[in-house]
């Protein structure tokens, strides 16, 4: 392998796959107990999340352009919680072959550092609302923040600066009676509306409990309420995007877990930890922590990455190791 500073060693797995896109959780600490991912206990003992300094993810990021990443998205916990998030931003713009720089976030600190991730370079954010009623989300994240985060979201969309997706995790007998409330926000808001399945990645399991929606049914309620609604395909991990006519914003349905995207996986995924995981539904990463530590060059982490890639199944649901999923979205950073 080449190691001089600009070469490029695109990084693909034994099927093919060319591997673009890095989803880096910054952070394991949240300060939401969202109900279907975190419980109210989940860091007791811990002092800090944090285990990747900013050091660590600059040198990450820069091993992760030249094996051809070109997007990255930072996640976590809650990325937020970090007060170096946009110099990581500004970090992660300023490395040569990264194109795109994302974000996702519950969006409850989001006035503290949405002037500085502009002046970063931040391309898109994703916010996770999953009801506009406050009493509800109350309810669902255990913590009052509602006000706050329809506040950061409005004066967002106010600036018109980036593309903005609402993450919304749907759940039966909990939010599904807003699809309504959500097409509703479309229409003067420019925001993409992301209707989403539960997934089996939460401390309680509560999506064993009956709180599953599918996207059939999703899309059956959606008909319902607007028999008019002309869907057509959306991109790979959108089984369906829409728009109302008239509305300034869009939606669309995401099938996390009942359609399987494996056959146009280009992700890798880097746990707060610095842990290298190749598959959603991979219980074993690869530890990266401390080649970034010691500054290890580009080689040693390139044969990590290269190994995390040999070892991504051609599909993780059927191949994964099933009964001992990841406790938390948090540690995965969705
Ligand atoms: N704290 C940030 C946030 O809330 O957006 C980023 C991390 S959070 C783990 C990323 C996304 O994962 C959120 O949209 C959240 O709703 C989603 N998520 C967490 N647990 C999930 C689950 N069990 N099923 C589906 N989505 C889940």
């Amino acid at each position: 392998m080449q190691s001089n500073s600009t070469s490029i060693n695109p990084l693909a797995d034994r099927f093919g796959r060319n591997i673009t896109y890095a989803r880096i959780a910054v952070t394991s600490m949240c300060n939401l107990r969202c109900s279907y991912c975190l419980s109210e206990e989940h860091h007791a003992g811990l002092s800090s999340g944090d285990s990747m300094s900013a050091g660590d993810i600059e040198r990450l990021i820069s091993a992760l352009a030249r094996l051809g990443i070109r997007k990255i998205r930072f996640t976590g916990g809650e990325p937020l919680l970090r007060n170096d998030i946009a110099e990581l931003v500004g970090a992660a713009k300023r490395t040569p072959g990264i194109e795109t720089v994302s974000i996702t976030t519950n969006g409850v600190l989001l006035h503290r550092h949405i002037d500085a991730l502009l002046d970063a370079g931040l391309d898109a954010l994703n916010l996770s609302i999953d009801t506009l009623d406050r009493d509800r989300y109350r309810s669902i994240t255990r913590r009052d923040k509602f006000d706050q985060v329809k506040a950061n979201l409005e004066n967002l969309l106010v600036r018109n600066a980036l593309p903005v997706k609402l993450n919304i995790v749907m759940m039966r007998g909990i939010n599904s009676d807003e699809i309504e409330r959500f097409m509703e926000y479309t229409r003067n808001h420019p925001v993409t509306i992301r209707f989403m399945e539960l997934q089996p990645f939460d401390d309680h399991q509560i999506w064993r409990t009956g709180r599953f929606l599918g996207i059939d049914k999703i899309r059956e309620l959606l008909r319902q309420a607007y028999p008019e609604l002309r869907a057509h395909r959306g991109k790979s991990t959108e089984y369906f995007s829409f728009s109302l006519p008239d509305h300034e914003g869009s939606a669309a349905i995401i099938p996390a877990y009942t359609r399987n995207f494996c056959s146009d996986c280009n992700r890798v995924r880097i746990t707060a930890e610095g842990t290298i995981i190749s598959c959603l539904y991979d219980k074993h990463g690869i530890e990266l922590l401390p080649l970034l530590q010691r500054q290890a060059g580009f080689d040693e982490i390139a044969a990590l990455f290269m190994q995390a890639a040999e070892q991504k199944p051609e599909n993780g649901r059927t191949e994964g190791d099933g009964g001992t999923l990841r406790t938390s979205m948090s540690e995965i950073g969705g």
